[in-house]
């Protein structure tokens, strides 16, 4: 508490925490203090980040920084470790542990990847959940290819042109897309290693692709990649990754060097708190997001299962849905702050969006479904209008715009300081160099 006023504590930043933050700031008395604790100072626009590995934006186009988007709301960049509901504070850290009491706390912590699902995953696998992910992608693709251009044997060759994404739902067939488009326009400038040396493999443990949309857009997608050559394997479920190697429980071995992981997320561990109901590692919440059995205690977005009262089915783990629950927890919390009765989530998904690569995209929008140019260009505008931030919205129409007229930055994106002479090779490292060591110490 900062003198007589009372403490509303949002925990994260992500699309739901900062979207909650902007709506209270306008619906809460001036008694109350808000803050946002979060890791990161910026909201990232996950949806395009497949586009960030494709290098069709730039990595900075999508973050938010939540500095820009909010006014009243006190931020810290930290990480939350625990959190205490009987002496009411949580505990935090950045460089200096500190603590901060609470009278409301919300979580909108959203959940990480979790590459420990599959064994040598973590090890061996890349996994595609922040802008560092994606970065890290986009300069291992690019130096595969400038490895393979060099390269004597054709057999390490095609190996370093492999490229095995596991997982076909939404970001693993975006990231399919944006990577054949990546490769295409590559091989312009890799006279050595051309599109059709080059083998995109995407596995998937189920029947169909994309199990979200309708079956007739999920096989018009695997026909369009297939036509493409895209190496498409359905009831492919994955039991291991070794060293450049992806082991299928049929038995199956497939190589490449570079494996792209897009499934799973699991809840953070500072979630895994006893006082707090869980399915699934995930906060239950009541139908106002609300959490049962303790007093000013809110969850929201993909930390939380959140009953909707439109289906009466859980909340799926999307950004449409931690949007719209935080304007609907925005209006309980000053409701219930005021003593008056909330009201439960209810929301009918407006539409789902695939994009797959050449200008093409599969949409269902309130039923109707749409595909190729104009269901791109529909994907295109609605992403335009969600990223947040005018700033950001005009940078990203102009980059879209440029990339139609110039191709993309194939720079090898290695972030490394400067070396000192006295201790040579400590200094200019690259990320990627120090995988595929790490792959061939395996
Ligand atoms: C690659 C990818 C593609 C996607 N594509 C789509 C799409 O096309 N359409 C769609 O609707 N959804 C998509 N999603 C899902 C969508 O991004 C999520 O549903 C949405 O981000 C959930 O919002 P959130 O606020 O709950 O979590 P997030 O946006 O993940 O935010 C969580 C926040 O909590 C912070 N945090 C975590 N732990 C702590 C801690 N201990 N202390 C402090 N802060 C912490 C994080 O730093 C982050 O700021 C995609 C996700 C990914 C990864």
């Amino acid at each position: 508490m900062r003198g007589d006023k009372k403490n509303l504590v949002i925990i994260g930043g992500g699309f739901a925490g900062a979207k909650l933050a902007q709506k209270l700031e306008r619906r809460v008395a001036d008694d109350w203090e808000i803050y946002l604790l979060s890791q990161t100072n910026f909201v990232t626009f996950n949806p395009l980040l497949p586009e960030v590995v494709g290098a069709s934006v730039l990595p900075g186009h999508v973050q938010a920084p939540i500095r820009q988007m909010l006014k009243r709301t006190r931020i810290r960049m930290v990480t939350v470790d625990t959190v205490d509901f009987v002496a009411r504070k949580i505990s935090y850290h950045n460089n200096e542990p500190g603590e901060l009491h609470f009278d409301q706390v919300v979580f909108a912590a959203g959940v990480r990847a979790n590459i420990g699902m599959i064994e040598g995953m973590e090890k061996h696998g890349l996994p595609l959940k922040t802008v560092g992910d994606a970065l890290y992608i986009r300069n291992r693709v690019i130096d595969c290819l400038e490895q393979a251009t060099i390269h004597p044997d054709p057999g390490r060759r095609k190996q370093l042109t492999t490229f095995v994404i596991v997982g076909g739902g939404f970001s693993g067939v975006e990231t399919t897309g944006e990577l054949d488009d990546f490769l295409k326009t590559a091989e312009r400038y890799y006279k050595n290693v051309q599109r059709k040396d080059c083998r995109i493999i995407l596995l998937h443990g189920t029947g169909r692709l994309l199990p979200e949309l309708s079956p007739a857009l999920a096989a018009k997608t695997l026909k369009i990649f297939r036509q493409r050559n895209i190496d498409v394997r359905l009831e492919s479920v994955v039991v291991k990754v070794a060293n450049e190697t992806v082991h299928l429980a049929s038995g199956e071995l497939i190589h490449g060097a570079t494996i792209i992981c897009t499934i799973g997320a699991t809840p953070h561990a500072f979630l895994q708190h006893e006082a707090l109901p869980r399915k699934r590692g995930k906060i239950l919440t009541r139908a106002d997001m609300s959490v049962a059995g303790l007093e000013g205690v809110w969850a929201l977005g993909d930390c939380a299962l959140v009953p909707n009262a439109k289906d009466g089915q859980p909340c799926p783990p999307t950004a449409q849905f931690a949007d719209r629950q935080a304007r609907q927890l925005a209006r309980n919390i000053a409701a219930a702050l005021r003593g008056e009765p909330t009201r439960p989530f209810s929301f009918s998904p407006l539409g789902l969006l695939a994009s797959i690569g050449h200008n093409k995209a599969v949409a269902e929008i309130f039923g109707i479904e749409f595909s190729g140019f104009i269901a791109w260009l529909m994907w295109r505008g609605i992403y335009l209008l969600k990223v947040p931030t005018l700033a950001r919205k005009a940078r990203l129409f102009l980059e879209w715009n440029w990339a139609m007229l110039f191709p993309p930055d194939i720079a090898h994106l290695g972030f490394h300081r400067t070396e000192n002479s006295a201790q040579p090779g400590t200094g200019s490292r690259t990320q990627c160099e120090s995988v595929h060591e790490k792959s061939e110490e395996a």
